[in-house]
């Protein structure tokens, strides 16, 4: 019988990946919380009808990298392919904007989508996710990105591009359409089947196709930043020149559009040549409309995803900074000695200091070899020789330097010396 594998794009974290996603995962708990954002946990599993409303129907998302299923023939679920749809879902069914209208929430989780698995693209992968609501001021766009770029500088990741982009608002959007449509109007023959479909459903997205006509197509096509209404424009004005304010460097991308078609106004992304064609590492925007198209009431958003298995890829990270190594192993040699070390070990732990040992009847060259692999700072050795002499041996691994001493005393040598060692640390 073959063995059970993981689903297709679908990947374990083993434990020498885990404490990375964990340190990274802090270090964003550190700074949202330093800008008062408050954690929300959304289910995985949502109607599908909150992603067709949310993400749009049009979107590669929705036409094909759902997970769907119906449930038990009653009726159709999805895994979310994304987070801001369920984090305002949320928000909505729990009136949260009631008690305050204002709200700044993070998630951390697993999101699905079926796409072709390759390097930087999986099915399972995991975003950290922000969103502000009730927020309309420009400003908030770029309390956003430079929380974000804090955020990657913490992080160790200096050498990121900003791109920036505008997609308008209800004003000027269905102007920018008209003049897509109209300059793709004698193109028509040359575009892809999916650009020519995109032509009735979502012009803009022809922006976003990879195929290499269309590409070309598209490079000479009208951009937003041209038609954009006086208070797009301006509200563009003021995050750029935020974010100059604080010396921070962006490129203006007129042709990114965004795989969503929930944004309005500022989008951006972060890319690095670093992750070849998938090049994104973070994506964000503006959704204006979103809450009050999800049933909701007229509160603006705004918000960014960081992938973190990109993200991962770009960190200079190595397993060995993380690896958890015992303080103290102790080799006991004999029956009474294994049943005094199997408690000196557990007293240890339960005072905070890691400690190991080996059961059952090893020899010594194999319990040293067991603390060499563990890479332990300090190795306990005593038979039942040894306890009924009162004395054991303690060996410094560093040096491989051994001393004598009391065993009576011994559990709180080791925790003074433990307690001395992590205060020099510190
Ligand atoms: P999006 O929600 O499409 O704007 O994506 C935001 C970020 O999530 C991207 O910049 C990627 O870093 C990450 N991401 C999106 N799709 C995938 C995927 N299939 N595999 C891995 N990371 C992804």
């Amino acid at each position: 019988m073959s063995n059970i594998t993981t689903v297709k794009g679908f990947k374990d974290i083993l434990p020498d990946e885990t404490a990375k996603w964990r340190s990274i995962e802090e270090k964003a708990r550190n700074i949202f919380a330093d800008f008062g954002i408050r954690e929300i946990r959304t289910p995985v599993l949502e109607k599908t009808d909150l992603f067709r409303r949310g993400i749009g129907d049009s979107t590669d998302i929705v036409e094909k990298e759902m997970y769907t299923f119906v449930d038990q023939g009653e009726e159709s679920l999805t895994l979310r392919p994304e987070a801001t749809a369920s984090v305002i879902r949320s928000y909505i069914e729990h009136a949260l904007y009631a008690a305050d209208p204002l709200a700044k929430l993070f998630t951390i989780g697993p999101m699905f989508r079926r796409e072709r698995p390759q390097k930087g693209r999986y099915r399972q992968f995991h975003q950290i996710d922000v969103e502000y609501l009730g927020y309309d001021d420009p400003r908030a766009d770029a309390e956003v990105i430079m929380l974000l770029i804090q955020l990657l500088k913490n992080l160790g990741l200096a050498d990121v591009k900003l791109e920036m982009n505008t997609l308008g608002c209800a004003l000027c959007r269905p102007a920018f359409r008209e003049s897509i449509l109209s300059f793709l109007e004698g193109k028509k023959e040359d575009l892809c089947e999916d650009c020519r479909r995109r032509l009735n459903t979502n012009p803009l997205r022809v922006f976003d196709c990879k195929n290499t006509g269309c590409r070309r197509i598209i490079t000479d096509a009208p951009r937003l930043l041209d038609v954009a209404c006086g208070s797009c424009r301006k509200h563009f004005d003021v995050v750029t020149s935020s974010l100059t304010d604080f010396g921070i460097p962006f490129f203006v991308n007129t042709g990114m559009v965004r795989g969503l078609d929930y944004y309005t106004r500022t989008t951006f992304e972060i890319t690095t040549e670093f992750l070849g064609a998938q090049n994104a590492v973070v994506g964000g925007g503006r959704y204006d409309g979103l809450v009050k198209d999800l049933g909701g009431p007229d509160i603006p958003g705004i918000g960014f995803a960081i992938g973190m298995e990109r993200l991962l890829s770009l960190l200079p990270m190595k397993s060995e900074d993380f690896a958890i190594h015992p303080y103290i192993f102790i080799a006991a040699l004999g029956d009474y000695a294994q049943k005094q070390a199997f408690s000196l070990c557990h007293r240890l732990r339960l005072r905070g200091i890691p400690a190991e040992m080996a059961y059952g009847g090893k020899s010594l060259k194999s319990q040293m070899k067991r603390a060499n692999k563990l890479n332990c700072r300090y190795t306990l050795i005593f038979g039942d020789r040894e306890l009924a002499a009162g004395t054991v041996e303690l060996r410094d691994m560093r040096d491989s330097s051994q001393v004598s001493l009391s065993y009576q005393t011994i559990e709180e040598t080791i925790a003074t010396k433990f307690g001395e060692e992590q205060t020099h640390l510190g």
